[in-house]
């Protein structure tokens, strides 16, 4: 079991120092106490620290020092650059366990969710490592003799991304180790719940680039909240600016940075369908449904919030899940015996307790009750026990994405009905089919089926390989990251034609003779 004196150790051997910076360039950091913001864990109430906020002059100085590392950084040979960044993942490897234990203390993941969350910025530096020698262009075939053409790819300059609480550090490192690699310099504005894991990445990173002989500047990170947020979304020396958070967020961002015509990802809220037919193997089923449902206490952006059951097997595996639920130890994360932790704050466990009660106005029925837990384990005031809410897919309440435990069932007949009642939601990010039925399976993913931008067979909607390109349509933004080609969107293409004959024929054919 974990206490204070371990937390403390584990600082320790992160070696982060000080841990409440309000800014930092790379070795270089700053304070501005005047607007601290404090870091609860959600696991014990305890305060981790108090953190400064990056004031306005702060933050300029930061983005100055970012434009200047630009210009030295994109003239180091992009294999050079992958290799530096094959350095941090040796760095994150031999602190997984630490990182990690932090990552589950001041988020409330358990320890496995933090390691894995670890492993996974691991996994985006191998894959940016070897990617750093294939930022490929195409050549095409000029129509004019002697003419050669091609694309080729350039970095876009400074990279912000602003990330959420709920993957406090593999958000980062998905868009950090693919911008770096492409080229660009990067400036975090992590979430104003989980600032203290961000200090410890952005120092390991640090030691990187110093250890390399790499100017400050190269990896940024300024300290604040949503103000913060607005200003580096309008901020026109912000060449790319990569939002992960709710939609009301992306809403805001989009708008910002559309009307300086600047480039943005946003990776925002899910409202994730499992669907189980009556084909499906209810053994592989069952798993897949609760972890995707009660993993990381419902808050992951890939939760799956709704079960659309054939009715066949509706009562069955109805039953299943409320036995399954049953089995559930909610407690401290970082005991391992544990399987669910706490919810991140105390407004979290109130959005809880309102979306239950809009359910019940709706006319939902629940299978397994909701509730807050209290006693000396719980002493934060965050934990709740997951629930199981039986619904008609037409409620309110069903539509939107609430960051908590609730699971709603609903019935359906034929699989065109259950893809309509999947798709009749706004957020588009994750979904899957439970089957063993091909024919479903394919009309499942074909162009009349799910209408997201994850669409699973035979797995759960929760979690994905950093190897596929992430993200979701609608409501969740559109943004892709990570995986597959999803660097082209940290790059600008660049067509070049080169004329190496001693005559100046135009395109289309054109005749202009002087
Ligand atoms: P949030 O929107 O409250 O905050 C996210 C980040 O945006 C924070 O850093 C915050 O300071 C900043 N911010 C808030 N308002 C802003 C504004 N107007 N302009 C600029 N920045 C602003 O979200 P949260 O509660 O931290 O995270 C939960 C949400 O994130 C859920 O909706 C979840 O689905 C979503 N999420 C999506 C993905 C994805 O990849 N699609 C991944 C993780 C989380």
């Amino acid at each position: 079991m974990i206490n204070r004196l371990t937390i403390e150790d584990m600082l320790q051997r992160l070696s982060i120092k000080p841990v409440n910076p309000a800014w930092s360039t790379g070795k270089e950091t700053g304070d501005d106490t005047s607007t601290p913001f404090d870091s609860f864990s959600p696991v014990d109430g305890q305060l981790i620290a108090s953190v400064g906020s990056a004031s306005a002059d702060a933050y300029d100085r930061v983005i100055e020092q970012a434009t200047a590392a630009f210009g030295q950084w994109r003239m180091i040979p992009a294999p050079r650059r992958g290799d530096i960044v094959r350095q941090f993942g040796e760095a994150l490897r031999s602190h997984k366990q630490d990182l990690g234990m932090l990552v589950s203390y001041e988020m409330g993941k358990s320890l496995q969710e933090g390691l894995g969350e670890v492993q996974e910025m691991i996994d985006i530096c191998d894959f940016a490592t070897g990617l750093s020698r294939q930022l490929y262009g195409l050549t095409m075939q000029s129509e004019r003799p002697q003419h050669r053409m091609y694309e080729q790819w350039h970095p876009l300059g400074i990279v912000g991304i602003i990330s959420a609480f709920n993957f406090p550090v593999a958000v980062w490192s998905w868009n950090a180790a693919i911008a770096w690699i492409c080229g660009n310099v990067c400036v975090w504005k992590p979430s104003e719940k989980t600032p203290v894991t961000a200090v410890a990445c952005q120092q390991l990173m640090a030691r990187v680039l110093a250890e390399n002989g790499i100017p400050e500047g190269v990896s940024c990170l300024v300290q604040g909240g949503r103000s913060l947020g607005e200003e580096l979304a309008g901020d026109h020396r912000i060449a790319l600016v990569s939002a992960t958070g709710s939609t009301r967020m992306g809403k805001s961002v989009a708008a910002a940075t559309a009307a300086r015509l600047g480039r943005s990802i946003l990776e925002l809220g899910g409202n994730n369908a499992l669907i189980i037919s009556q084909h499906a193997d209810l053994d592989v089923a069952l798993p897949a449904a609760v972890f995707g449902a009660v993993g990381t206490a419902g808050q992951r952006c890939t939760t799956t919030r709704r079960l659309i059951i054939h009715e066949a097997v509706y009562d069955t595996f109805r039953q299943r899940l409320v036995n399954a639920y049953g089995q559930l130890r909610i407690g401290n994360p970082l005991d391992e015996q544990n399987h669910v932790g706490p919810l991140i704050d105390v407004d979290a466990v109130r959005q809880y307790e309102a979306a239950i009660a809009s359910c019940l106005r709706e006319g939902g029925h629940f299978a397994v009750a909701g509730t807050v837990l209290e006693g000396a384990e719980y002493v934060s005031g965050c934990y709740v026990r997951p629930c199981i809410a039986e619904v008609e897919p037409y409620f309110e309440i069903v539509k939107q994405e609430t960051f908590a435990p609730i699971l709603y069932l609903m019935k359906y007949r034929t699989l065109e009905e259950a893809i309509r009642i999947q798709n009749e939601v706004p957020q588009g990010l994750s979904s899957a089919i439970m089957t063993q039925n091909l024919r479903e399976a394919e009309q499942f993913l074909s162009v009349a089926g799910s209408d997201c931008g994850i669409a699973n067979v035979n797995i759960g909607t929760s979690g994905a390989e950093i190897g596929g390109a992430f993200g979701g349509e609608k409501d969740t933004g559109g943004g892709r990251e990570s995986g597959s080609d999803a660097w082209k969107a940290y790059m600008r293409r660049q067509t070049n034609t080169i004329n190496y004959s001693d005559k100046l024929p135009l395109a289309q054919g054109i005749k202009f003779d002087v």
